[in-house]
């Protein structure tokens, strides 16, 4: 009994990720570089998100689609005030998007018209890590009152990513944060892995990160 129990699952993943590899060329084929933004709740996502729009919206055509457990829209709503087509998805309690809730979303965009998405995905560390979503890289933010010992204790996430931000550098004074040994628990997971520190707040730092996603959004451009 318990061997079929774990085909259900196996097969859930698999149909997932057949899908998402169906979403990544559709976005690939339109010439629309995509990210996945994960993350704990309050590290930042939002708001690095409406930066990054404020910087590269007169470069790019942006579009966003914004996860969230709860039926609410505060997050796209501060997306679309900036003049940003937005989608939001209620996963109805899941803790996660997949890529059925993305096919779905990116149904409410023009993708013809659009450079760049960039996905919210639900607030938290671990479930996230287990579903592709067709997006072409996985961003993950830490932020430096979480603690530096996230890496040590949530070791999937940091796994499969393309690149890391720590955020809220500004707050390093004020707690007991130690960069080394956070950033040493990243590289045992995935050595070499492109890193910037920056605080969405005061701006310091944000230049690399926005220097790498206008290359990557460039490279897809049709
Ligand atoms: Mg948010």
């Amino acid at each position: 009994m318990s061997s079929g129990k774990v085909k259900v699952v196996e097969k859930i993943f698999e149909a997932n990720d057949t899908l998402a590899a169906q979403i990544e060329g559709r976005l690939k084929d339109s010439g629309v570089f995509a990210i996945n933004i994960m993350a704990s709740p309050g590290a930042g996502k939002t708001s690095l998100i409406l930066k990054t729009i404020e910087k590269l919206h007169r470069n790019f055509k942006i579009g966003v689609i914004e996860g969230d457990t709860a039926a609410v829209t505060i997050d796209s709503d501060k997306v679309t005030a900036l003049g940003i087509p937005a989608v939001q998805i209620n996963t109805g309690g899941q803790c996660h998007l997949d890529a059925v809730m993305i096919g779905q979303a990116l149904n409410h965009l023009a993708l013809s018209e659009l450079d760049l998405i960039i996905v919210e995905n639900v607030g938290n560390l671990i479930c996230p890590a287990s579903f592709k979503i067709g997006t072409h890289a996985n961003v993950v933010i830490s932020s430096i009152p979480e603690g530096d010992d996230k890496p040590h204790k949530y070791t999937g996430i940091y796994r499969g990513i393309d690149v890391l931000l720590i955020n809220k550098i500004d707050l390093l004074p004020y707690l007991d944060f130690r960069m080394d040994y956070f950033r040493q628990g990243v590289e045992i997971l995935n050595p070499g892995v492109t890193t910037f520190e920056l605080s969405c707040k005061t701006g310091e730092g944000f230049d690399g990160w926005i220097q790498w996603i206008s290359k990557q959004v460039d490279a897809f451009k049709k």
